[in-house]
Order: structure tokens, then C-alpha cells, then sequence
């Protein structure tokens, strides 16, 4: 058993992660973040992510990607689109080899493929004259992925051999265009342009001027991977007044060849059933996972806006002589998976063996709470059929007599005292151990808080009251529903529909079964039926 200092001493040292920073071995990793769906991230970006100390990303890069680096690194915004960088370029390049040359591991996060148009060329070149040590790690570039996602082969062995791709980013009637615009209209095979949506016009008119046919099927895609992909279609002649009818921007990919066709066949994508929708999702980060999956898989919009996060305990004495003195309790009582985590988070930096928790039984408040602790190959004693104070203590009391025995309550700092009560009403001796603490989430990390003022949004899902009423007071439920009059609130179960009505809302639809499954099943018939 070690001293209460040497648990101060470890419980402090925030999850070891292997570095060499003493030895100024930093490393830049210029990471292809891939078009936007975040699986199509190399397991390589994604292992460099998870062991970053910075992180530099740019506009197109899906932010929901940065939850994979740890919470601790340092995240620096590398550029707004197009014109208005909101770092130069050149101080960029300093900054990624001062924080190299401090021994920091740096991943510089492009979009799509570090090399296609992204600089990545550059920064290396840089890299490589200042001696610091760096890999690129390819990318799933937007010239393959969105025209896939807009139902595109880029090839297709009945239609064409071959494809060619240049950037729109120059004026084609200008002299110094660097692309031979005639010999790209006479080579046969699927022609890609990136950029220059707002050159559409000329860049068509150039390539019909030199050959191309007027009836050549053209595809732009928007936001191409992501739940906001719109595609327009048309042909050389039509695309550009398309596309000054219905505004279409940048950022998109614009295809040109019969490929284009195939769309009608293999669009895959964007007829899944819930493609367009943009869905709100308001559990904390990293609880949101499971809804976010489910609903992306179904084609959805999902703009993750987490309103509570978890946070460590204001005080950590408690939870120091609570390791410390771990061998005296009979049995540790979890209110919640948060609770679950924490705990262990703090265990795991204490002891190194799972034997540590000795004989001490566990119970767990209701199936999710349980379930955490399983996943931990550790036997759930106690779970009571219902989440009530009452029920809990007699549910642990049914099992053996409490009475004169040691229960630690590991839990939130503010919590209901409703169960300590009656635990000790059954002359047990209890010790509250606040393991974390429920705090509201400001910020908006993925940019998701800014589109839903900005764009609006079809759904807002509740998974629990209290997401109801922090979300609430961040966003202002009337203020929101004034300016969407089509949006709609989707609840989990009646705990949360009460929430929402207390504020004066009725949700459109409920979930038969309280589970985030039974959310998604009625969300989709709802809008199956709609
Ligand atoms: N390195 C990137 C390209 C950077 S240039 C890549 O490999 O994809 C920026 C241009 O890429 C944009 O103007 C647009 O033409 C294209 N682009 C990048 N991501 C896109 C996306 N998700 N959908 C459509 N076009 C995209």
C-alpha cells in the first residue's frame, strides 16, 4: 500500500503518454484528413491523431475528427476558405517547425490528400530545409470520394480508360494559364475540376471553344461526403446558368464525362432516407457516438452540439483517500456511466491490476451504468429493477444486510442526496466520492453551434431532461423554433418529453422503446411517413 502522497503523486500525472520531448525529437505528420465523412481517415492519420500534442487543421477538414486527438493537445485553426487566410501561410510553416523543434508531435491536418492542390508540396519542402523530421500520410482526395458519393465512378471500363485532373483556380482566358485547355477538351476520358466554381462559365465555354461537345453530362458536387452533399447536373452547354440559378458554391468538385450518367444507377448516398436532414444531437461529446453513427448511416445531417461535459472533480482529496482507503469498503455504488468512467479513470492511475478493487461489491444504478462497468469484465452485483432511491437501497440490502457496512457512492459532486439517506436509514456507512462534475459546454469545437444559428435545423434530439434544459438555456428553445418554424424536437422517453413540455413544447414524436435506438426507429418513421 502506498502513502496518500504517492497517490497524490500518480492520480496527478495525467495518463502517461510515451514521448520523447525531453530529446527535441519532434516530428510534423502532414495528414490527408480524407473529403469529409470522417471514416474515410487513414488508420495511420487516425493513430498519429490519438498521439498529437498540436494539432493544426484548415476549413475543410471535418472538425469532428479532432475528438480522436487527445483533450489535452493544442488545436490551432490553419486557415479560412479561399482568399482570407487566418494564417499566412508563411507563419504556418513556422509555426509547425517551432513546435517540431520543441520536440512536439505535430500533425498538420489537410483536407482530402495533403498533395492534391493542398501545399502539402510546400510545407514539406520547408520542412525539409529547417531539418525537421516529417511523413505525409496520403489522404482519400475529394477528385475520387465526392464524385463517388454523388453516384460517379470516375472510370468506368465501358465508358472510358482514363481521367484528367486540373484546378479551376485560374482564369482560363487569361495568357498565363498554366493549362493547356485544348489538349485537356481533346483528351478523351472523365475530366475533373476542382475549385473555380465562380470560373465555371468561362472554364465551359473555353473547353466547348476547343472541341468539347455542348452535351457532354457535367456533375458539381458540394460538401461532397458530408450530410450536406447537393449535386447539380447538367451538361457543358447548361452548367453555368445552373448553377447561377441555384447560387451553387464552393467548396465542390465538378465532373465532366459520360460517367456522369451513371449517377441515375448508383447513387447510393444520397437516397438514403434520412439525406438532408440536419439533425441536432445534444449529448456530451463522448456520448454522442452512438446516435451520431446511426443517424449518419441513415444519410443524416448531423450537427453534434453537446450542452453538459464531463469535468473532474473540483476537490481530488476525497478521491486520493478513497483509493487510498479502497480496502475498507464492502461495496461501491455507480449512479451513472459517467460515474463508471471517471472512477476508473482515477483507479487505473492508482493501482496497475484490476485486483486492487478486492472483494468489493458492485452495484449499478440502472442497465447503461451496468453495462460500463461489464465492459470491464467485472460481475454487477446489485442492479435494481428501477432507478428510485428507495429501490436501489433495498434492492442492495435484499442481497445482504447493510447494516454497519462501508458503501462508497462514486458520483457526481452535485447530486441527489436522496440515496445516501437511506442507505444510511439501513445503518450503513456511507461516503460520497464526487468522481466528476456536470459542467455546461460553451464552446463549439466542430462549428456545428454556429450552423444551426446560421442554417437552421430539421430535428433536435433530446436524450435525457437534463440535455432539454441546457440546451434551453444555451440556445433558447421559442427564439430557435421563431426562426425555424419547420423544426422539430424528438424525445427519448417521457422523463424528457416532461422537460420539454414544462417549457412550454410538445416533441412531434416520442420513442416507443427509451433507448437511442428506439430514437432513431421513430425518427425515421417519421419521416417515412411525412
Ligand atoms: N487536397 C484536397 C483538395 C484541396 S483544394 C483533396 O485532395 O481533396 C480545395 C478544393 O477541393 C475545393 O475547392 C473543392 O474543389 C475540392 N474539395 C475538397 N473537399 C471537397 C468536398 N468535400 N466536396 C467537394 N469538393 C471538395
Amino acid at each position: 500500500m502506498g502513502t496518500l502522497a504517492e497517490f497524490e503523486l500518480r492520480l496527478s500525472q495525467r495518463g502517461a503518454r510515451l514521448r520523447s520531448m525531453a530529446d527535441g525529437s519532434g516530428c510534423v505528420y502532414l495528414v490527408g484528413a480524407g473529403p469529409g465523412d470522417s471514416g474515410l481517415l487513414t488508420l495511420r492519420g487516425s493513430e498519429l491523431l490519438g498521439r498529437a500534442d498540436v494539432v493544426v487543421y484548415d476549413a475543410l477538414v471535418n472538425p469532428d475528427l479532432l475528438r480522436l486527438a487527445p483533450r489535452e493537445a493544442e488545436f490551432i485553426y490553419g486557415g479560412k476558405r479561399a482568399k482570407d487566410h487566418a494564417i499566412p501561410q508563411g507563419k504556418l510553416n513556422d509555426l509547425l517547425i517551432e513546435k517540431a523543434r520543441e520536440g512536439k508531435t505535430v500533425v498538420r491536418l489537410k483536407g482530402g490528400d495533403p498533395y492534391v492542390f493542398g501545399r502539402g508540396g510546400e510545407e514539406a519542402e520547408e520542412l525539409r530545409e529547417a531539418g525537421v523530421t516529417f511523413e505525409v500520410i496520403p489522404g482519400v482526395t475529394s477528385i475520387i470520394a465526392a464524385t463517388n458519393y454523388a453516384g460517379i465512378p470516375i472510370t468506368h471500363r465501358d465508358i472510358c480508360s482514363g481521367f484528367t485532373v486540373v484546378t479551376g483556380h485560374e482564369d482560363p482566358t487569361k495568357e498565363t494559364s498554366r493549362i493547356d485547355w485544348e489538349a485537356l477538351a481533346r483528351i478523351p476520358g472523365t475530366k475533373v475540376i476542382l475549385m473555380g466554381v465562380e470560373r465555371i462559365g468561362r472554364i465551359m465555354e473555353n473547353l466547348q471553344r476547343h472541341g468539347l461537345s455542348a452535351d457532354t453530362p457535367v456533375g458539381m458536387v458540394r460538401w461532397g461526403t458530408t450530410g450536406r452533399q447537393e449535386t447539380l447536373v447538367g451538361t457543358v452547354g447548361d452548367i453555368a446558368d445552373r448553377v447561377r440559378a441555384q447560387s451553387f458554391k464552393a467548396p465542390a468538385v465538378t465532373v465532366v464525362g459520360d460517367v456522369v450518367d451513371l449517377r441515375d444507377r448508383l447513387n447510393w448516398f444520397e437516397t438514403r432516407p434520412l439525406f438532408g436532414r440536419r439533425v441536432v444531437v445534444t449529448r456530451t461529446r463522448t456520448q454522442a457516438s452512438q446516435l451520431s453513427r446511426r443517424l449518419l448511416e441513415l444519410g443524416a445531417d448531423v450537427m453534434e452540439i453537446p450542452t453538459i461535459k464531463i469535468g473532474p472533480p473540483t476537490g481530488r482529496e476525497l478521491v486520493v483517500e478513497a483509493m487510498a482507503g479502497l480496502g475498507q469498503y464492502d461495496w461501491l455504488v455507480f449512479t451513472s456511466p459517467n460515474g463508471v468512467t471517471a472512477f476508473f479513470d482515477y483507479f487505473f492511475r492508482a493501482f496497475n491490476d484490476i485486483r486492487s478493487l478486492g472483494n468489493i461489491r458492485l452495484a449499478a444504478v440502472g442497465p447503461a451504468t451496468a453495462a460500463k462497468i461489464a465492459n470491464l469484465h467485472l460481475h454487477v452485483d446489485v442492479v435494481p429493477q428501477k432507478y428510485v432511491a428507495s429501490e436501489v437501497a433495498s434492492a442492495i440490502h435484499a442481497f445482504e444486510s447493510v447494516d454497519n457496512l462501508k458503501i462508497m457512492l462514486a458520483r457526481a459532486e452535485v447530486a441527489n442526496p436522496e440515496l445516501p439517506r437511506e442507505l444510511s436509514a439501513l445503518g450503513a456507512i456511507v461516503d460520497e466520492i464526487p468522481v466528476y462534475e456536470t459542467l455546461i459546454e460553451t464552446q463549439d469545437h466542430n462549428g456545428a453551434a454556429t450552423r444551426l444559428a446560421e442554417e437552421g435545423a430539421d430535428w433536435i434530439t433530446f436524450t435525457s431532461s437534463s440535455t432539454v434544459t441546457h440546451f434551453h438555456e444555451r440556445f433558447e428553445l421559442a427564439a430557435l423554433r421563431q426562426k425555424n418554424p419547420n423544426l422539430k424536437f424528438a424525445s427519448i422517453g417521457p422523463e424528457t418529453s416532461k422537460a420539454l413540455v414544462s417549457l412550454g413544447f410538445e416533441p412531434e414524436i416520442e420513442a416507443l422503446d427509451h433507448t437511442i435506438d428506439g430514437l432513431v426507429d421513430v425518427l425515421l418513421s417519421a419521416e417515412q411517413s411525412g
